[in-house]
């Protein structure tokens, strides 16, 4: 059978059956009730909510076991929704006047749910309606005994397969029953998702069509790290298959060895590891010790999971949190970045014909500058609590950073004023990710700390390729050697204004272009956690030296096709190394 490809959102490795949580079908069962059983039907419609109350919070209290509190918050919700007396009444208002089965009457109040929140703009508001129907779903399986006796079935491992990832599907057996979980759709910050990676789970979403191509207890082959799923694997698929568990193992094991230690080459020269998180549960997905610090928090994630914006307050508490949790490590904070893929439900932008062009980032906190206010006094406030250095996203021009430092110096004396503590140092830098920036370098780091390469908005904007848009993925080129010239050019500006700089898009967890960015001169790179230890061990392996020579022969590139083929050979050498596990480091 074909594989299916999808997107990753939890990476590892399995091989096991997969088992089917169907789809709930639209159409429910529906019958009359005679009027002398119209209260026992009632009845029975109670008893539905309360065991599902009771579903409710088993689950809860498995997520809040194996994940934390504030991730069970949703099911405490959701069992909250079920008390509402309100939708009960209008559902027992719809049985005893229609005459109609329990199902039939919650069934309607879904619909109703969904059909006024669905007419909402934003994909985050019709997630909200998902949520708000979803404990009344879970009363629908009840009185339709459903889920159980499928679910109950058997007590192998298996691979959920689901047609969404939602917290239900995550919880719906015990966690050391799910070897991996696929389902058709989900978001990469879908809260499934989230729990999937809190559960060390993996985890692919957007598998096509993936439920009717699959039958109970079908061998699948789950590749989390790539985003695949090949249904009934060949024995030449398992073969393979389990060649790549044992390097993957031994590779691990390397990693394991070297992720605590600084990535520090032969020869002396650091590259600090630094981390990017969206949110505060991040930190609960790996070990502190394995970075050396944040170089992005992408606050506007922290924004995206609410339904209206976060006071100065829950800010503050937010920020104190995620310092808290850096352990003295310093915490990098990018104000808020939304527009182009990055909406909130609750701020509704105008709608643009081209919005990677349009109205994101500074340019739209700096129009609405209460928003900035409110997010810099938090800031401020929360650096009297550990090292914090602030990051602004898609500036494009020096009166950009300049309004940015008046605001910021005017904030500063007021909070002094009103007798808040505050770091003195709280450093100011720049995302370079416009091109703009890359002519007026040296003006900017007259301005700012220091400085930041997005390189994932940077090869958008430099290539004129839409980096959400598939029909020009394949022009979408970190690679290009107009990106590697870009990249070389900042860390020559930086180096010669003193300045630290920093790669924080996703280019920087490739272990060899982390190479080239240190032989570039790079000081720091910020990458998602998993690819933490392997830069510390490419890092680790490789002469200073030879990252020079590497970044120099990537740079005079002709093009991008020559630069993988350069960068394939250093990544091979570095596999090599992790697969034998013999380091030079060891
Ligand atoms: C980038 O553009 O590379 C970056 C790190 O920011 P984001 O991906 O959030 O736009
Ligand atoms: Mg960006």
């Amino acid at each position: 059978m074909p594989l299916i490809k999808g997107i990753p959102v939890a990476p590892g490795l399995v091989l096991g059956p997969a088992h089917v949580v169907r789809a709930r079908p639209d159409v429910v069962p529906i019958w009359t009730i005679p009027r002398a059983a119209l209260e026992a039907e009632v009845a029975r419609l109670g008893n539905a909510v309360r065991e599902a109350g009771r579903r409710l919070e088993r689950q809860r209290e498995v997520i809040a076991a194996l994940a934390s509190e504030e991730e069970a918050g949703i099911l405490a919700v959701h069992r909250m929704i079920l008390e509402d007396p309100g939708a009960l009444t209008e559902v027992e208002r719809r049985i005893r006047e229609d005459r109609v089965n329990a199902e039939t009457a919650v069934q309607h109040l879904i619909d109703d749910l969904c059909a006024k929140l669905g007419k909402l703009e934003g994909a985050n508001v019709r997630r909200y309606a998902a949520d708000v129907s979803e404990p009344w779903r879970v009363v629908l399986d009840v009185l339709l005994q459903r889920d159980q006796e499928e679910l109950g079935a058997g007590e192998d491992p298996v691979v959920l397969a689901a047609a969404e990832l939602t917290p239900q599907v995550v919880t719906c057996l015990p966690r050391e029953r799910i070897l991996a979980i696929v389902t058709e759709a989900g978001g990469r910050f879908s809260h499934g998702a989230v729990l999937a990676r809190a559960f060390g789970l993996p985890c692919v979403v957007g598998l096509t069509n993936l439920l009717a191509r699959l039958e109970q207890g079908m061998p699948v082959l789950v590749d989390g790290d790539a985003g695949t799923l090949q249904p009934r694997p060949d024995p030449a698929a398992i073969t393979e298959f389990e060649e790549r568990l044992r390097q993957r193992e031994a590779r691990e094991k390397v990693l394991r060895s070297v992720a605590s230690l600084p990535a520090v080459t032969p020869d002396g020269h650091r590259l600090e590891v630094m981390v990017n998180l969206e949110s505060t549960r991040d930190l609960e997905t790996f070990d502190i010790g394995h970075c050396d610090g944040t170089g992005l928090l992408r606050t506007e994630f922290l924004y995206m999971e609410r339904n209206t914006f976060p006071s100065e307050e829950e800010q503050y508490r937010l920020y104190r949190r995620m310092i808290d949790g850096m352990q003295g490590k310093p915490l990098t904070i990018r104000t808020l970045d939304i527009g182009g893929d990055k909406q909130l439900p609750y701020f509704h932008a105008p709608a643009e014909e081209n919005p990677q062009l349009g109205w994101r980032g500074l340019r739209v906190t700096l129009e609405w500058q209460d928003l900035l206010r409110v997010q810099l006094r938090a800031l401020l406030r929360a650096s009297a609590h550990g090292p914090l250095r602030l990051l602004l996203p898609m500036v494009s021009s020096i009166d950009e950073i300049t309004a940015v430092h008046t605001i910021f110096e005017g904030l500063r004396a007021q909070l002094l004023d009103q007798g808040y503590e505050i770091a003195e140092d709280v450093p100011v830098g720049t995302m370079i990710e416009v091109p703009s920036t890359l002519w007026i370098l040296e003006e900017i780091l007259e301005e700012v700390d220091f400085v930041s390469v997005g390189s994932n908005d940077l090869t958008q904007y430099l290539l004129a390729v839409d980096r959400d848009n598939s029909f020009v993925a394949k022009h979408y080129d970190p690679q290009h050697p107009a990106v590697l010239r870009a990249l070389a050019s900042v860390a020559r500006a930086a180096n010669a204004a003193g300045k630290p700089c920093a790669v924080c898009g996703e280019v920087a967890g490739d272990i060899a272009m982390a190479l080239v960015l240190l032989g570039m001169g790079y000081d720091s790179v910020s990458v998602a956690p998993f690819f933490l230890s392997g830069l510390r061990f490419a890092v680790r392996e490789t002469p200073f030296e030879e990252c020079r020579r590497l970044a120099q022969r990537a740079v005079a590139c002709r093009s991008a096709a020559v630069v993988r083929e350069l960068l394939s050979e250093a990544r091979s050498r570095l596999h090599e190394g992790l697969a034998t596990g013999e380091t030079g480091s060891a």
